[in-house]
């Protein structure tokens, strides 16, 4: 079978390896979409992970399931199933208090070989604990978009965002695209992104956002207090992995708001900041690592309700054998949100 397998950023091979084979207690799937994640395209995180198989953003047909563990699991060969790329236990200290990411199962357990691949193998825990049967009217395309969305579910929701609240998006990629797009299903009442892209700031606005700042040409900070009455944005979701910028934005969160970090910065980078100004300010400052089976779930929700555009959102599609342009797309990152492999 082919993947596409990643030894260096710009390095990604096509190669032939054999379908693997499963025991009794896994699962083999056939891969029909697998979307690129804009994390993929971070050298310095990339990097550190390969050589790899690429590619988390999984949906596939169940090809087949163990003999062993059949009567375990609700689903059936034939089942067309959103994948995650890992799963917690449900058991521990940290799944109970829903912090399913630091599960040590979590960190642990993983698809083979990766997403760009024809097939995949599943591991039990995979199987039962976060692997979603995908209903008829949602496309496979659909399907690979459950992790990314997921992803922004988790991300809303620790925003503390209240009914009523000014929500700034700060990043207008993919998954700034989908802040923008599902902010007002958690509360926000004025969403407002920034970005630098002509195309990413036109497309926000298709995509719902009541204002959007073009941080080249006008001032983020002049905007936003315009736009609010100098009261600023209770919650700011940044999207660049850049210490720098983050520490930028904290000037656009008003008294009691939230700053939520959504991307890692590279593991050097520090910020220095006055802890007098956010203590008497009661600013929280957060982060969204990843997501968890609750969030997969409301993912689909949405999705099967339809409260996600992808015709806006889903820019490129591509066969296996250009995944490495549809790398390029990615990274560039000009006229494209997400690219999606299909197979
Ligand atoms: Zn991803
Ligand atoms: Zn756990």
């Amino acid at each position: 079978m082919k993947v596409a397998k990643l030894y260096k950023f710009n390095d990604i091979r096509i190669e032939d390896i054999p379908i693997p084979k499963i025991n009794s207690r896994q699962a083999l799937v056939k891969v029909k979409a697998c979307g690129i994640c804009s994390g993929d395209v971070m050298p310095w995180y990339i990097e550190k992970k390969a050589p790899l198989v690429l590619g988390h953003e999984i949906c596939g047909e169940i090809l087949k399931i163990g003999d062993s563990i059949k009567q375990e699991i609700p689903l059936r060969e034939g089942d067309r199933v959103f994948v995650h790329h890992h799963a917690p236990c449900m058991d521990c200290f940290y799944c109970k208090r829903g912090d399913y990411v630091q599960c040590r199962t979590w960190k642990e357990s993983k698809i083979y070989p990766g997403g760009i691949a024809e097939y995949i193998l599943l591991p039990e825990i995979i199987l039962k604990n976060d692997t979603l049967k995908i209903p008829e009217h949602i496309s496979c395309e659909e399907g690979a978009m459950v992790e990314p969305v997921a992803c922004v579910v988790k991300s809303l929701k620790r925003a503390n965002i209240k009914k009523g609240d000014v929500v700034l998006i700060a990043g207008l990629g993919i998954m700034g695209q989908l802040h923008v797009m599902l902010a007002k299903e958690f509360g926000a009442k004025t969403v407002i992104g920034a970005d630098m892209v002509d195309f990413r700031l036109k497309k926000a606005l298709e995509a719902g956002a009541d204002f959007v700042i073009d941080i080249k040409h006008e001032n983020i900070n002049e905007k936003i207090n315009k736009i609010t009455d100098g009261i600023m944005a209770q919650s700011v979701i940044v999207g660049p992995g850049d210490a720098e910028i983050i520490k930028s934005y904290l000037q656009t969160v008003s008294k009691g708001g939230t700053l939520l970090i959504f991307t890692p910065t590279p593991p050097d980078q520090k910020i220095c900041f006055s802890i007098n100004d956010i203590y008497f300010q009661d600013i929280t400052i957060t982060t969204s690592y990843s997501c968890g089976p609750e969030d997969t779930k409301k993912a689909l929700d949405l999705i099967s309700n339809k409260k996600i555009d992808f015709n806006l959102l889903i820019t490129h599609k591509f066969t296996i054998e250009d995944t490495v342009k549809a790398y390029e797309i990615t990274a560039k990152a000009e006229d494209s949100l997400k690219c999606i492999v299909t197979f």
